[in-house]
């Protein structure tokens, strides 16, 4: 089908929730993607951050197609082998003790502030149920995290929401007067991606898991997206030098397949019990076969090359005309720039580059995998673009 066709069928079968930039992406290696046109693309947005290797990576691809030979699903009734390796690889790297599988970052979080219910619940009986989130946060559509999701916006047509959600500014005296005597959990995402990539103040992050700690909050972290090396380190909350209580992922852990999982710290670990939770597909074995790929190849020496990369890309974009701040942190990159960022974000397209955007900021997310050629090719297009 040319691009035509595809536009043509989309618009006539689809649900209307998507404003679509005008491309249908067939294929492509790494961070050069290729459109239904036959015009090339340079990869600065992974899919929203997703596709961690970018495309068509073989040592990857491997290991989906090896799985897919086995078996493509296994009840959870039953056991299976790369859902446990996996759990156990993410467990020996963070130092949570138990791991619950889903599908997506929004019932990663969904399971997150279930469990920190119940784990209030248990030991302080009913009633301590607030879960505290930011003001500009964004956590997922279902109701409770879309609730849970700080922006109004979001927030039109939906009502009524789930109660027992309030709003902070990431503040400690906003903290500690939004959240009461009744919070059971604070979530924070470190770096908050759909807002405009801001990363949060390490003062605040520090202070915040002392209150949690004190006040014996759960101190919930959403890396759903600034999760699996994206940051520079395997997940960012590392950087802020602090342990959370439920740490949430999903974007780039399985490298472009649908996952998410909810990771459960000492104080959490016992939360959820037979029959709390669940998912039909959640933990799926070819997904999970390539997030062990995934997490096994966020090495050290990876990772190092992440902070490498992100460093190069942020040195060259803070001197470009047309870019005011560079924000967030390792490739997780936001750029307040001096046009309308849609604007910005359709050009490139038409240059061959593909950028996201966050609000008012560009937002870039490139494969981490992605080359110093492919890197200064679309550094080259985002300038002319800026200008
Ligand atoms: C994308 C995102 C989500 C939602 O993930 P889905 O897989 O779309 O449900 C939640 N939290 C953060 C921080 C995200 O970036």
């Amino acid at each position: 089908m040319d691009f035509n066709e595809i536009k043509a069928l989309d618009g006539e079968y689809l649900a209307k929730t998507y404003a679509r930039y005008p491309v249908a992406l067939v294929g492509g290696k790494n961070a050069t993607l290729i459109g239904s046109n036959g015009k090339q693309y340079i990869d600065f947005g992974s899919g929203i951050a997703v596709n961690i290797f970018g495309a068509n990576d073989e040592e990857w691809k491997q290991a989906v197609i090896e799985q897919l030979g086995k078996i493509q699903h296994v009840s959870n009734y039953y056991y299976a082998e790369p859902q446990s390796r996996l759990a156990q690889m993410l467990c020996e790297r963070t130092g949570a003790k138990r791991v619950f599988f889903s599908n997506s970052g929004a019932e990663a979080n969904e399971c997150a502030l279930k469990a920190a219910r119940k784990y209030s619940f248990m030991k302080y009986g009913a009633g301590r149920n607030k879960i505290v989130s930011l003001k500009g946060s964004f956590h997922g559509r279902t109701l409770f995290t879309l609730t849970a999701t700080g922006q109004d916006e979001f927030h039109k047509y939906f009502d009524p929401f789930v109660p027992g959600v309030a709003y902070a500014s990431p503040d400690m005296a906003d903290i500690r007067k939004v959240a009461g005597t009744d919070a059971c959990a604070v979530i924070i995402e470190c770096v908050q991606g759909e807002s405009g990539v801001n990363a949060l103040p390490k003062a605040f992050v520090s202070a915040l898991e002392n209150w949690c700690k004190q006040s014996d909050a759960l101190l919930i972290c959403d890396e759903v997206q600034s999760g699996n090396g994206r940051c520079g380190t395997l997940y960012a909350y590392e950087q802020y030098g602090i342990t959370p209580d439920i740490v949430t992922t999903a974007k780039g852990l399985a490298g472009g397949l649908p996952i998410g999982a909810c990771l459960f710290f000492e104080k959490t670990e016992n939360a959820l019990g037979a029959g709390d939770h669940g998912s039909t597909f959640g933990g799926n074995p070819v997904s999970c076969a390539a997030a062990c790929n995934v997490i096994g190849r966020l090495t050290k020496e990876f990772l190092l090359e992440v902070q490498g990369k992100a460093a190069y890309m942020r040195a060259k974009l803070k001197d470009f005309d047309g870019v005011k701040e560079v924000t967030g942190l390792g490739l997780m990159i936001g750029l307040a720039v001096t046009k309308p960022a849609k604007e910005v974000a359709a050009k490139c397209l038409e240059n061959g580059l593909l950028v996201l955007t966050a609000h008012e900021r560009v937002r870039l997310v490139p494969p981490l995998t992605i080359t110093k050629t492919e890197m200064d090719e679309g550094l080259s297009i985002l300038k002319g673009v800026l200008q």
